[in-house]
């Protein structure tokens, strides 16, 4: 599939994507449309393919084909003004193209749309780094880290994110972009009513893993669904 759907620029890319159907929505394939993957690809050589990429550290960039489908499945609840945060930045592709969902350009200003907050969460500081770096090389990247709506933070993912403004409040979507081997409680305790995580889990048996989603209802009633087979870099300690 990788091959058909490359493209020559970024535009062609989501095209592609988007007639094969590996992008069903139109605000995903809108969200990707703003975002260019070769600011985020250290080989731009193939920024375009519809391939993973290594961005060093042992991380690497997932197969656009697979950003869509995470952001996909947490798009009921990427409403304008959502808080979003994405365990696992590295890039920091997937962080702003969630941003371009819950901030839509369009409605800049006060109201719902300016409560927006998405927050990269990295264990590596180099990576972290990167993820800003990578977003700062747009004006609109660069927009969206001045006035405070998207940043990058260092810790462990495991734990979620509980500082700065209004983190508090907990966040409407999880995106967890490395294997876990349980479903953190902590990260389920951080997830708003209603609200969904998305997070790839290392099957009991050792010899694969998932992606599940976890959501959390008006009422609080928690509900996990295993979805698809997959193959992720795990989530796990720093490296010292
Ligand atoms: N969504 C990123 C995926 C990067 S690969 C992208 O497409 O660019 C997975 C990332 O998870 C790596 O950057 C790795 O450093 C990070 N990671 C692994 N364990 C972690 C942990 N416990 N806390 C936070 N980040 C972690």
């Amino acid at each position: 599939m990788a091959w058909r759907c490359s493209g020559s620029s970024n535009k062609e890319l989501v095209e592609n994507l988007f007639r094969a159907d590996l992008i069903k929505s139109s605000r995903v394939r809108d969200a990707m449309m703003k975002v260019d993957r070769a600011h985020y690809c250290p080989d731009l050589s193939y920024a375009y393919e519809d391939s993973p990429q290594s961005i060093s550290h042992a991380a690497t960039i997932s197969a656009p084909h697979m950003h869509a489908s995470a952001a996909e499945s947490l798009l009921p609840y990427l409403k304008p003004g959502a808080r979003v945060l994405d365990v696992g930045s590295g890039s920091g592709y997937l962080t702003a193209v969630l941003a371009e969902l819950v901030y839509p350009q369009e409605e800049d200003g006060n109201g719902e749309v300016g409560k927006a907050r998405v927050v990269g969460l990295e264990h590596i500081k180099a990576l972290r780094d990167m993820g800003e770096g990578n977003t700062k090389k747009s004006k609109r990247g660069q927009q969206l880290l001045g006035e405070g709506k998207v940043s990058f933070v260092v810790g462990d993912g495991r734990k979620g994110w509980s500082e700065g403004e209004g983190a508090e409040k907990g966040w409407d979507a999880i995106h967890v972009g490395a294997a876990a081997v349980e479903l953190h409680q902590e990260l389920v305790n951080q997830l708003r009513s209603p609200g969904r995580i998305f997070i790839p889990v290392e099957d009991p048996d050792g010899y694969g893993q998932h992606i599940w989603t976890v959501d959390k209802d008006a009422n609080g009633v928690v509900t996990k669904k295993k979805l698809f087979g997959v193959r992720y870099v795990p989530l796990t300690d720093a490296p010292r």
